[in-house]
Order: structure tokens, then sequence, then C-alpha cells
């Protein structure tokens, strides 16, 4: 499979979610243009693949970029704690304000079915399809409950987590999992150097104090020689001395 144009995700469990995913994170925008907008609502299902998207333009991209904050912080608020009413409101006049186009299938010239959509789409109902999603994410208290933020440095994105253990920690193992894993041995390199630093220092200190115990030790030796051979002359010329005075 190749990776979606312009960074774009699709794995975050929903159609909101991976909307919300198109900011934040590097780089921050994702929705940068109406290709970029056009490629998205075709990599998250919205549009079918050949249906032709000639109406996007900047206008879309605006409208999409505010239903995308919208949800970030619905949705945010929500894992925290609650909502607050006048987004909610917002939401469900997001979800009214248009009417998503109908799929079709039909069959194709090689006789396989294929699926199109039964008018043109326009942006209200392109919006309305995606704050529908997240009406129907909101409310369900199982979706809700795999609701998880990513614990990558950084990365603030929101995922539902619908793993067997409901233990993933990441929104991509490849992406900000990998990023974990590459930082945390890079981690323990810096502590064992450290650590080998510290051993190195460690042994340089005591042989420097070996070395001046050996010095201190030398002198020692060399005074007590001195005085001893003083001590000698001195009691070698005093007989003599008092012989002499006697
Ligand atoms: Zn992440």
């Amino acid at each position: 499979m190749t990776a979606p144009p312009y960074g774009l995700r699709f794995d975050c469990g929903r159609i909101c979610l991976d909307l919300v995913a198109t900011a934040g994170g590097a780089p921050d925008e994702r929705l940068t243009g109406p290709g970029q907008l056009a490629a998205w609502l075709a990599g998250a299902g919205l549009v079918p693949r050949g249906v032709p998207l000639d109406g996007v333009d900047g206008r879309w991209v605006v409208r999409f970029r505010a239903l995308r904050d919208l949800l970030s912080r619905v949705v945010r608020d929500e894992l925290r704690g609650r909502a607050a009413d006048a987004d909610l409101a917002r939401l469900n006049s997001a979800a009214a304000a248009g009417q998503p186009p109908a799929p079709r299938v039909v069959r194709t010239a090689d006789g396989t079915l294929a699926r199109t959509l039964s008018r043109p789409p326009d942006c209200a109902g392109l919006l309305a399809a995606v704050a529908r999603d997240a009406v129907g994410l909101l409310t369900d208290a199982g979706a809700r409950g795999q609701l998880r933020e990513c614990a990558g440095e950084g990365c603030r994105l929101v995922y539902l987590d619908t793993s067997r253990g409901r233990r993933r920690r990441w929104c991509s193992s490849e992406v900000c999992g990998n990023r974990e894993r590459v930082a945390r041995h890079r981690r323990k390199e810096v502590e064992g150097n450290r650590g080998k630093e510290a051993g190195e220092n460690r042994r340089k200190e005591v042989e420097g104090n070996r070395g001046k115990e050996v010095e201190g030790n030398r002198g020692k030796e060399v005074g007590e020689n001195r005085g001893k051979e003083v001590g000698e002359r001195g009691r070698r010329g005093r007989p003599r001395g008092r012989r002499g005075k006697v």
C-alpha cells in the first residue's frame, strides 16, 4: 500500500478523527489547499475514487478546517471532562446543514460493481457527513470508551483503541511508537556513556590519589632518613666534643 499524499492519515478509526488528525504534529497543517482536501475526501472514503471533485476550492478548505477545530475541541473536552454546550450546538448545526449525497452501486465496463454518488458532492453535504460521524461516535458508549489521546511526545492525535488488550499507547506504532523506541534507545546509550565516563573519572581520581600517597610516602621516607642521618651524625659528633671538653 502506498502512503497517502500530503502526510494524510486514515488510521484513527473514525472519519471525524481522521479529519482532526489533519492538524497538529509535523507538519502542523495538512489541509493546506484544495488539492489536499480533495485527497483527504477521497482517502477518507467520503467521495469514491474517480468521482470528480472539481468544486473543491479555498472556501471548502476554510469550512473543513473550521469543522476540524470544532471536532478537535469537542472530542478532547469530552475525553477530559465535558464539551461546552455551545460547541455541541455547533456540531448539531453542521450535521443538519447539508445532506450527504446518497451512494449508488453501478456495474463497470469490466463487470465488477463500483460505488458512485447520486449527485456531485457539495461542501455542506460532505461537512454534514463528517459531523454526523462525530455525533455517532460521541453517543456510542462503546466507541467513546475506546477514545485515546496518543502518548507520543508532541503528538496530540486522538484515535480509537480497538486493540485486543486495550493497551494501544500510540496513534501509530510505525510513527509515534517507533519514535518512542528510538528515543528510549538513545536515552539508554547516553546513560551508558555517562556511566562509562563516571567510571573513567573515578579510576583517574583513584590513580591520582594513589600517586599522591606514593609521593607523600616517598617524601616522608626521605625526611625520616634525613632525620636519622642527622641524628646519627649528631650522636657520632657529640661524644667527640664531650670528650674534647673534658
Ligand atoms: Zn502519535
